[in-house]
């Protein structure tokens, strides 16, 4: 680099003097001999003084584009040299912020496929960068003021303390919403970078499912250990009083063996219901597909609690459409659908009225998307005093119950319409509760007609 650039400014140098010099030689006013000397002593001057300044150069050029340690060279340089080389610098810095903005939108896009929200906050008061999960739960939240993003005071202050070089912090908090969810916030400083504010990363987990998850199984163990203590407790209480003072009153035995022995009753239908409700919940995800006539379930368990019915002075009256199409299905988990409802119909419908059960084909009901245009119905219709609208959207939860001590009074275990549920979802069906205070209860189930294509059906998630 240094041979080539040299030889051409040396050859600048000596050209001028040693055209002089040949033409006085070819005129014959000088020697030959002397004129040629005269170029050889020029050609080592150029060259000695091209030297320095083409070092310097080339120190220069070290400087800018070389390794970042090269210093700076003293000696000056010419304008021409300086132009080239700042031009050169220019096409670098050009390139260099090119390559960056590529960079940086490639990082930017990484953060915004991330599925779970983040936050970069700048000197620990405004928002700088919001990914796409972020703003899903926040809105646009860069720019905005940190105060008006987030509003949980210990969130607050681990960002205001955090530190370059600190492990993450995390703050679980609650964000009010429709439903209020349960995050927890990872606070982490990011590393400092010279003359710029300081940053601190935010992510967020949602908790909310594994915190609603982790209630339902503590609520489940506590319920089922409260509904097993209380027949438990009423079970020893008896035989401690058959052992004791009750020995000998043939009377007091007879009618305590009949309490016992409902209370043992009650036990089974609650372990029995529990040992179902799990069966159930093992095979959901996998959807039945028997060819199912719901109009001859329908038949026989009507006939099975026609006994019960009839203890009340009530009438179960079956109207099923002739040409009702056979759904998908599994026979005896529809029976046990049918059988619940049923059951709490004649449980909570008034002496002396009918249990109506209709069973017809409908246009899928609005908001059920997963179910096909075409639904096989069954509407279970009581005259009782009906659900106040509060309590329906718990209704099909485990342990619910509207009037515990009349359910219990009843025989019910509180697991009958969790248990309907859970085999409607298996069946890819729908349960709709219908109620009006004082009037009664209408419990519809609708299920898929065999053939039928369901609308969701290749619709991711559904
Ligand atoms: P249970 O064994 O208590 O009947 P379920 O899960 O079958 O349990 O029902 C839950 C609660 O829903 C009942 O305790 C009752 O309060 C209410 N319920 C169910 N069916 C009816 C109905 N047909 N009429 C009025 N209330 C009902």
């Amino acid at each position: 680099m240094l041979s080539r650039r040299w030889i051409h400014v040396a050859a600048a140098l000596v050209l001028p003097g040693a055209a002089i010099l040949i033409g006085f030689a070819l005129a014959g006013e000088i020697a030959w001999s002397r004129a040629l000397g005269a170029v050889a002593v020029l050609v080592v001057l150029a060259a000695l003084v091209s030297h320095r300044r083409l070092a310097s150069l080339d120190g220069f050029e070290t400087h800018l584009f070389g390794t970042a340690a090269a210093p700076l060279p003293a000696a000056g340089l010419s304008a021409d040299d300086y132009i080239a080389a700042l031009e050169r610098l220019e096409i670098a810095a050009a390139e260099r912020a090119a390559h960056e903005k590529t960079r940086t939108q490639a990082a930017e896009a990484v953060i915004d496929a991330i599925p779970d929200p983040l936050l970069v906050i700048e000197n620990a008061r405004q928002v700088v960068l919001a990914n796409t999960a972020a703003r899903a739960l926040f809105g646009p939240a860069a720019g905005r003021e940190l105060a008006a993003v987030l509003r949980d005071p210990a969130l607050i202050a681990a960002i205001e303390t955090a530190a370059p070089g600190d492990p993450a912090q995390e703050v679980e908090f609650a964000l009010a919403g429709a439903v209020e969810r349960i995050f927890a916030g990872h606070v982490v400083a990011l590393p400092e970078t010279p003359g710029a504010a300081p940053r601190v990363l935010v992510a967020f987990a949602d908790r909310t499912a594994v915190k609603r998850a982790d209630r339902v199984r503590a609520d489940f163990v506590a319920n089922v250990s409260h509904e097993l203590r209380t027949p438990l407790a009423s079970l020893q209480g008896f035989i401690e009083t058959l052992r004791g003072p009750a020995r000998d009153d043939a009377a007091a035995r007879d009618r305590f063996l009949g309490i016992m022995n409902d209370q043992a009753m009650r036990m089974g239908r609650l372990v029995a219901d529990l040992l179902s409700l799990s069966r159930i919940e093992q095979d959901e995800h996998t959807p039945p597909a028997e060819r199912v006539a719901v109009a001859k379930i329908l038949r026989s368990v009507a006939d099975a609690l026609l006994p019960t019915a009839r203890a009340k002075a009530m009438t179960i009256v079956l109207e099923s459409a002739p040409d009702l199409p056979p759904v998908v299905g599994d026979v005896d988990q529809l029976t046990q659908v049918f059988q619940n409802l049923i059951d709490n119909a004649i449980k909570y419908g008034r002496p002396e009225t009918p249990v109506t059960v209709t069973a017809k084909v409908i246009a899928r009901p609005p908001g059920h998307l997963r179910l096909p245009a075409q639904v096989v119905a069954v509407s279970i219709a009581d005259r009782g005093e009906g659900i106040a609208r509060e309590h329906l959207p718990r209704l099909t939860e485990r342990f619910y119950r509207i009037d515990t001590g009349r359910s219990r009074a009843l025989g019910g275990t509180g697991l009958g319409l969790a248990i309907v549920k859970h085999i409607v979802n298996r069946h890819r069906g729908a349960l709709l509760v219908d109620s009006e205070l004082g009037r009664g209860s209408t419990f519809t189930v609708c299920l898929a007609p065999v053939g039928s294509d369901p609308a969701g059906a290749g619709q991711p998630g559904r």
